[in-house]
């Protein structure tokens, strides 16, 4: 049975398989998550005591290739959540068009309260749990909430360690020094931006006049702001959980990016605002890039900006989203938006494979392509539908997962 968050999840597909219909087989397929696993995880504390974490690693399908997603650690993660998350993760790689399918891993534990070495601890122990679950042709993982390529680089020595192989490929968003790749931090934040940019027209913006509003201030929100202020829009809002900063004018981000705290690099004319008024700003572009279900029936009047890009996942929830739509308001969805770090990742996973190394330029360039060609590929579903970009870009995906089931001969080949 799924749970409430990936029955929410699945519900965004009610819209596109109405315009896009797919044959039952697909459908079936597509209903539930290929493998689901929990397991526990004995960290030894500092302390001497024995702490037993929960952790969990979800392939949803791989019709496209082998799984990739994430690990996020927080102490919300459940079986439900990373089995939405590896849902999405489905669709985001088939929108870009990338040859994977979609997997997620997560720990439940607040990292705050965790020393470094059990951390390490942690991070090693996740991979004892699940060594024989992932792989570089099986299920590739990644960084993701309150987890970083440190924690990455723990992870492949330890993944190894087991297997006795150097397969660097197993595992992406590593540190450089153990086969990452040039531009992966960057990704995500990047990659919303080229989305951004390949929109402007459509949603009616010019860059010097548009203001930009960024919920979070983490490793996608500040690529995204940095680059938004850099191309000449006015980034007037970002936060952390703390709360967040507003300035009419624009903030200055590098101010902000130098600072040892952040908040203390605000300039003159800012003003502390909460997350709840961040979201209500007056802003002409919102980029929620903290995380899940910010924007939600209880909140969706409040918000004046008209484009949303969804830089986290799953950030405005169904009913917000099909509010936001009947007012007008452009949501660029997270399946699109944030997908350009599991587009780096599979540069990455492909440089490892080589053996050859990609200058930045290379990985900037051909992020570039790929988000500007996936965007356009979803505006013209979305003209050719009449649909929503969420719609559209779910179309996409679909098209493709539905091309790879009919391709291994279970539909229509035996039908002919
Ligand atoms: P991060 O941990 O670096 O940053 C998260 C930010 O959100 C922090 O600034 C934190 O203080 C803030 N935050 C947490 N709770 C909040 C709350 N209740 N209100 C406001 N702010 C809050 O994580 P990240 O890697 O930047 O990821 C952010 C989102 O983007 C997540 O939804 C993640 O799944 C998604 N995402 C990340 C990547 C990636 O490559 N890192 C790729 C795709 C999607």
């Amino acid at each position: 049975m799924a749970g409430d968050l990936l029955a929410a999840a699945a519900r965004q597909l009610e819209e596109p398989l109405r315009l896009f219909p797919l044959p039952a087989d697909t459908i079936e397929i597509l209903k539930a998550p290929e493998s689901a696993h929990g397991f526990s995880i004995p960290v030894r504390m500092d302390d001497g005591s024995l702490r037993v974490f929960q952790g969990y690693r979800v392939k949803y399908n791989r019709l496209l290739g082998p799984a990739k997603g994430g690990i996020r650690f927080h102490p919300k993660v459940s079986l439900d959540e990373v089995s939405s998350l590896a849902f999405w993760m489905t669709f985001k790689c088939a929108v870009v068009d990338v040859p994977y399918g979609g997997g997620k891993g997560g720990v439940a534990v607040d990292t705050k309260q965790l020393s470094r070495l059990e951390l390490e601890r942690l991070s090693r122990g996740y991979i004892n749990a699940c060594a024989h679950l992932i792989g570089p042709d099986n299920d590739i993982p990644a960084p993701d909430m309150y987890t970083n390529e440190t924690v990455m680089g723990w992870m492949i020595d330890q993944y190894n360690i087991i297997t006795r192989i150097q397969q660097p490929a197993a595992i992406t968003g590593k540190p450089l020094a153990l086969g990452g790749t040039r531009g992966r931090t960057e990704a995500t934040g990047r990659g919303g931006f080229h989305v951004l940019e390949a929109l402007l027209e459509r949603v009616q913006l010019k860059r010097e006049s548009t203001r930009v509003a960024v919920q979070g201030f983490g490793n996608v929100a500040r690529y995204f702001a940095a680059l938004c202020h850099e191309a000449g829009y006015r980034v007037v809002a970002v936060s952390d959980s703390r709360g967040g900063l507003y300035r009419p004018d624009g903030l200055d981000i590098p101010a902000l990016l130098q600072a040892e705290d952040w908040r203390s690099g605000a300039g003159e004319g800012s003003r502390e605002v909460s997350n709840a008024e961040l979201l209500a700003c007056d802003a002409d572009v919102l980029a929620p890039a903290a995380m899940e279900g910010q924007i939600h029936a209880g909140n969706a009047a409040s918000i004046q900006a008209r484009t949303v890009v969804e830089l986290a996942n799953g950030p405005v929830t169904p009913e917000a989203d099909a509010f936001l739509a009947g007012r007008g308001t452009t949501v660029v969805p997270d399946i699109l938006a944030n997908a350009g770090g599991v587009t780096v990742s599979y540069f990455e996973w492909v440089q490892n494979r080589q053996g050859f190394y990609w200058p930045l330029e290379l990985v900037r360039q051909r992020l570039e392509e790929i988000m500007m060609r996936s965007t356009r590929e979803v505006v013209r579903r979305a003209d050719k539908y009449a649909c929503t970009l969420r719609t559209a870009a779910y179309v996409a995906a679909l098209e493709r997962l539905n091309a790879a089931v009919e391709a291994r001969g279970t539909q229509t080949f035996f039908r002919r």
